[in-house]
């Protein structure tokens, strides 16, 4: 099999590169490991910045973002059981949109099923050689034997744990890497959520977040320690600790119920320098990942696509090379930035671990500036609802 562009990864970044460059007239094909139902199926992300949703509507695959996702003009932290809002529209005069990753895959999927595109799922044992010269070949397992396609790029978007990462030489890759000693224990719920907007809270037991898929569904977190297992969490303790971290008026309107689905999830900060490697282009969280608390990920791999699918397009059209040779620098300067927002956001909010006196005077000294100062909430605002592009 011959295609312009292999997409290793049928997650948000796969498959919106595949969308974007069909919509450019570039042919691809994608290798998933798993099947479309288990990609589909799993929990993550929920808040897409407004330079995301533009990408979604290049891309046009927002008929059912516009209709039910949830325009949201600020958030609220709460600390010593006091909530405090930080307004987005009033300070940056920006909003986020409320829409759940497993829905912006299923549209993602559904369009590239429409457009009649190859994907292949339950791709085994895929590998990746020749991106170093000018004819790149993707193998892979499919029903008992091995395919190769030939291609003339290979688009890792296969996650952190890909084989496309993995694939370069370790000579040629710089690691950054921080591991937080915590994770985020979720619950989904259809139960309407405690409030229209998220809230962030600090507390004395831990971080907890209330935060939503829509206005029937809720999606709530307690920070947990890192050995923690999610079999010793039944609702009932889930509950109850939720309760134990929420102010007052937010315990009254929490509306609890059977979870429709639990799991833990490690925080970690990670960035893989260069994004490019010959004919070997990583985007989204093959290269770099970051703690949920300032909601980057997903919108990370977004915007690395949206700069991967014009400079792939530039190259198939006009031949020219210039957004590819930019590729990694530009994403890289978004990815910094977020990964410091990110960072920030997760030492701020969190109890951290035998913590002295002196960080934890900190930490209050930061939520109280925060909560005091136009121009700290600003700060805020500005990098949680997104930074402009680069083009
Ligand atoms: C539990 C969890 C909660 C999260 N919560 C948030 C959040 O609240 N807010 C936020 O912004 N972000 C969140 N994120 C991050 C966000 O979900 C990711 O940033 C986003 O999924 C990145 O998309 P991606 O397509 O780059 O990678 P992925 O979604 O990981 O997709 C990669 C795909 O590649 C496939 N794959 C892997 N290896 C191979 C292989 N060898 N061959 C073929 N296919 C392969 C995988 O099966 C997968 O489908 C969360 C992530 C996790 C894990």
């Amino acid at each position: 099999m011959r295609t312009q562009v292999a997409i290793v990864g049928a997650g948000p970044s796969g498959l919106l590169l595949g969308q974007l460059l069909a919509r450019a007239g570039v042919d691809n094909v994608v290798l998933e490991r798993h099947t479309a139902e288990h990609v589909v199926g799993r929990i993550r992300a929920g808040v897409l910045e407004q330079g995301a949703v533009a990408t979604l509507e290049e891309a046009n695959v927002v008929g059912r973002l516009h209709r039910q996702g949830l325009v949201h003009h600020g958030i609220e932290i709460a600390f010593r059981g006091e909530r405090h809002r930080i307004d987005f529209e009033a300070l940056v005069g920006k909003s986020v949109v409320v829409y759940g990753q497993t829905e912006v895959t299923h549209d993602l999927m559904d369009a590239r099923r429409a457009a009649g595109a190859k994907t292949v799922y339950e791709a085994e044992d895929v590998t990746l050689a020749g991106f170093d010269g000018t004819a790149p070949v993707v193998r892979y397992r499919h029903g008992g034997s091995t395919h190769e396609i030939a291609c003339d790029f290979i688009a890792g978007c296969d996650g952190f744990h890909g084989v496309s990462r993995q694939s370069v030489p370790a000579s040629a890759l710089t690691t950054h890497e921080r591991v937080y000693p915590f994770g985020w224990l979720g619950v989904l719920v259809d139960r309407p959520p405690v409030s229209h907007e998220l809230i962030y809270v600090n507390h004395e037991r831990g971080f907890a977040l209330c935060s939503m898929r829509s206005p029937t569904r809720s999606r709530y977190y307690v920070q947990v320690p890192l050995e923690e297992k999610v079999d010793a969490w039944d609702d009932e303790r889930f509950w109850g600790e939720l309760r134990a971290r929420l102010d007052p008026g937010a315990n009254e309107r929490l509306a609890t119920g059977p979870s429709i689905e639990k799991s833990i999830a490690p925080l970690r900060s990670f960035v893989a320098e260069p994004m490019r490697f010959g004919r070997l282009l990583l985007a989204g969280d093959a290269a770099h990942i970051v703690p949920p608390t300032g909601a980057k990920g997903l919108n990370l791999a977004v915007s690395d696509v949206r700069y991967l699918a014009h400079a792939l397009s530039d190259w198939f059209r006009r031949g020219d090379a210039s957004g590819l040779d930019s590729y990694s620098a530009r994403c890289l300067k978004r990815v910094w930035f977020a990964e410091r927002f990110s960072w920030w956001m997760t030492m701020l909010l969190h109890r951290f671990p035998g913590s002295d006196s002196f960080a934890m005077r900190m930490q209050q000294a930061d939520l109280t500036l925060l909560f005091g100062s136009r121009a700290s909430q600003q700060s805020l605002a500005e990098n949680y609802v997104g930074l402009p592009f680069d083009d």
